[in-house]
């Protein structure tokens, strides 16, 4: 079999282990003679590995019990317009602050806008390319928000929150890119929310992790909450109101088995700081040949973006194409920086072992001294 280095953002590389024990029960789980594809989402199996896949998440994360966990479909993007319709409250014209930090949180303050939502923005960093957090001094925060939203970590960008904005009001963030990567206090968030392809499995399942007093409590009449974006429907039906994606709640079960099996948060996240520092060395170590591009407070433990550049220290997009081709001949895959911001981007999920960060430093040192 071909060793293959998957550097993507998402869909993302998954652990070895877990794809071998898929196989070897895809046609026949545990004796049924079907596959979890084949299952009713009402059999008693399927609810084994849903009540299960809830209860280990749970454990990894230490998520309080006046907390709901919901296995949902629609993407993270979906949940750009849930948030607003659930939490917007009986005053339209109360602010929802935005934090906007990158690209995701761009289109989520979109979103909320269209919806009808008086968005303040805390900050928005766009006009400089996206490549800081401005410090608390320059935070301009609603006294009487509906709630405060921010993406923990921007995938396309590279820029990653340090620790969690303290307000007084809702908070509200999207993790779907460093979800499980490093610990964090669940009980300091009011509503969390993840898309799989990254650190948890494959597309098509999306999680939400939601205090119990938000649930129901704060729709509007003025903006009607269709019934599959409402988070009642899910949390009053154990996620089973319509059919669930089963397969990815079954896949995303064993990334969490494996998870607890090497240690859990605390032991991944050990390894998720190494592989970083090694990678953002190797970029500082060569800085004539390579840029890291986001400020040093806030660079992303999961995607680091970079620059290859010239003799005169610009970004060169003939070098940036020759140094993705020989990563490609070196089995290295997905490494182009996203198509709205160009250069190169290492994502460096989970399931990225320190041994594909080294492979992959190893070629960016022989690529420098090859240029030098
Ligand atoms: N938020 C973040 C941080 C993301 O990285 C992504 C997708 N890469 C999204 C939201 C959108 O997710 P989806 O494609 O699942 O709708």
């Amino acid at each position: 079999m071909t060793k293959t280095w998957n550097f993507g953002a998402g869909p993302a590389v998954m652990p070895k282990s877990v794809l071998i024990k898929a196989q070897k029960e895809l046609v026949d789980y545990k004796g049924t003679g079907m596959s979890v594809m084949e299952l009713s989402h009402r059999s008693k199996e399927f609810d084994d590995i849903i009540n299960t896949a809830e209860a280990n998440l749970r454990k990894l994360m230490n998520i309080p019990s006046n907390y709901k966990v919901l296995f949902l479909q629609g993407g993270a993007t979906t949940q750009f317009s849930s948030v607003f319709l659930n939490l917007v409250g009986d005053d339209l014209s109360r602010p929802c602050d935005y934090m906007v930090s990158g690209g995701w949180s761009d289109k989520a303050a979109a979103e909320a806008k269209k919806l009808g939502a008086n968005v303040n923005y805390v900050f928005n960093t766009k006009s400089e390319g996206f490549t800081r957090i401005p410090p608390k001094s320059e935070w301009k925060l609603s006294p009487n928000a509906s709630y405060l939203y921010f993406c923990d970590n921007e995938t396309v960008h590279g820029v990653e929150f340090q620790e969690v904005p303290e307000v007084n009001c809702p908070i509200v963030c999207d993790m779907s890119s460093n979800i499980l990567s490093r610990p964090v206090d669940v009980s300091k968030f009011d509503l969390i929310m993840a898309g799989a392809q990254k650190n948890i499995g494959p597309a098509g399942l999306t999680i939400v992790i939601i205090k119990e007093d938000l649930i129901g409590t704060r729709l509007n009449p003025k903006v009607p909450c269709p019934i599959l974006l409402n988070y009642k429907t899910h949390a009053n039906n154990r996620s089973l109101y319509n059919t669930p994606p089963t397969f990815g709640i079954y896949m995303a079960g064993l990334v969490f088995e494996w998870l607890l099996s090497i240690g859990g948060v605390e032991a991944i996240s050990a390894i998720n700081s190494r592989k970083a520092q090694r990678l953002y060395s190797t970029i500082n170590k060569f800085s004539n040949t390579y840029k890291a591009v986001v400020a040093e407070d806030c660079r992303s433990r999961m995607n680091v973006p970079f620059r290859v550049i010239d003799a005169s220290g610009k970004p060169s997009k003939e070098l940036e194409a020759e140094f993705l081709k020989g990563a490609v001949a070196r089995h290295m895959v997905q490494l182009k920086g996203h198509r709205s911001v160009g250069g190169i981007r290492a994502s460096i999920y989970n399931a990225m072992s320190e041994e594909g960060v080294e492979y992959l430093c190893r070629y960016m040192e022989e690529f420098a001294r090859q240029k030098a």
